[in-house]
């Protein structure tokens, strides 16, 4: 299939690759061009910019947040500039509000969207080993859901409405921004009576929390090198602004979320914005004089 795939970052790169090597002809385009050269050099087609795309049965979004979700997509030489028709596959972590925007944007043009937000750090992205919380029409969903099968290795289909979606995707952020917190108070709580934090998380993985979640994030707090990111902390910070947002729209008092919010605001402060959003476990070491 003729894609157009909009985004190379940490993530959007890996994913790229993915549907290039299942055979699909790729108009690529970043802001950054030179994040396109080896993707390029690999048979991907340079793209100048988002309308030329979208030159394409199917395009792909993978962007940091809602203003370049919307910058690619409503701006001059955006994706809705270029024919009608087409299909438009947002994998970025979004506001539900956006997505409803771009849902009737793209019906409007004549076309399609699937809301496609990922579980999945970015070896899981080069690996094709994303998990993908999909919503949109059954008829646009049937066509994309090939290329969803080709970077990651299970779609959840959620309905209809494109941003129940990124509903999903923002609770299960706010879980994960929740286990990195918890795990890093329990370890300081064993760390400071002497019990190492890696045979606290040996127990806690063999017994009752053997989830990917707690391998995955204890790892990393093990190892505590928290840079280079694979997720930034401002993204962190910006996904929990969105869950805030959405709660608020529903009505929902979510005291957790403020407690970690607040933590990934001091994290940034302190330690710049370069760290992963797992690196709050510094500054709760350090309140804890660790
Ligand atoms: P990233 O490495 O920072 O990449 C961000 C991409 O967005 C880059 O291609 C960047 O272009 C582009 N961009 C930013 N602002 C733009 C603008 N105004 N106009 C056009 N392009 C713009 O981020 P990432 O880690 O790949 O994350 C991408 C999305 O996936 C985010 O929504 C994130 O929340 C979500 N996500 C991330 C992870 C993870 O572990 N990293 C996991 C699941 C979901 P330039 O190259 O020019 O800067």
């Amino acid at each position: 299939m003729r894609i157009g795939f909009v985004g190379l970052g940490r993530m959007g790169e890996g994913i790229a690759r993915n549907l290039l090597k299942a055979g699909h002809d790729v108009l690529v385009w970043n802001r950054s061009a030179d994040k396109a050269d080896t993707l390029v050099a690999d048979g991907a087609t340079r793209a100048a910019t988002p309308a030329e795309a979208a030159r394409a049965e199917v395009i792909h979004t993978m962007l940091a947040d809602d203003h370049a979700v919307a910058a690619v997509t409503f701006g001059p030489d955006g994706i809705l500039s270029a024919d009608p028709g087409i299909i438009h596959v947002s994998h970025s972590t979004i506001s539900v509000k956006l997505a409803e925007g771009l849902t009737q944007a793209h019906r409007d043009h004549g076309g399609g969207f699937v809301s496609a937000p990922v579980f999945g750090r970015p070896a899981a992205a080069a690996d094709a080993k994303l998990f993908i919380v999909a919503g949109g029409g059954a008829e646009a969903l049937a066509k994309v859901r090939p290329l969803l099968d080709a970077i990651g290795q299970r779609t959840f289909e959620i309905g209809a409405e494109p941003s129940q979606a990124n509903l999903v995707k923002l609770s299960g952020n706010f879980m994960i921004m929740s286990v990195i917190e918890s795990l890093a108070e329990a370890m300081a709580l064993a760390q400071r009576g002497g019990v190492d934090k890696a045979t606290l998380l040996e127990v806690l993985t063999g017994t009752l929390f053997g989830a990917p979640i707690y391998n995955t994030y204890g790892g990393l707090l093990i190892g505590g090198e928290f840079r280079p990111a694979g997720f930034v902390a401002p993204l962190g910070l910006k996904d929990m602004n969105l869950v805030a947002e959405a709660a608020g729209t529903s009505g929902v008092p979510m005291p957790l979320l403020s407690l970690v919010r607040d933590r990934l605001t001091a994290t940034i402060q302190r330690e710049g914005a370069d760290i992963d959003w797992s690196g709050i476990a510094k500054v709760v070491w350090a309140d804890a004089g660790l």
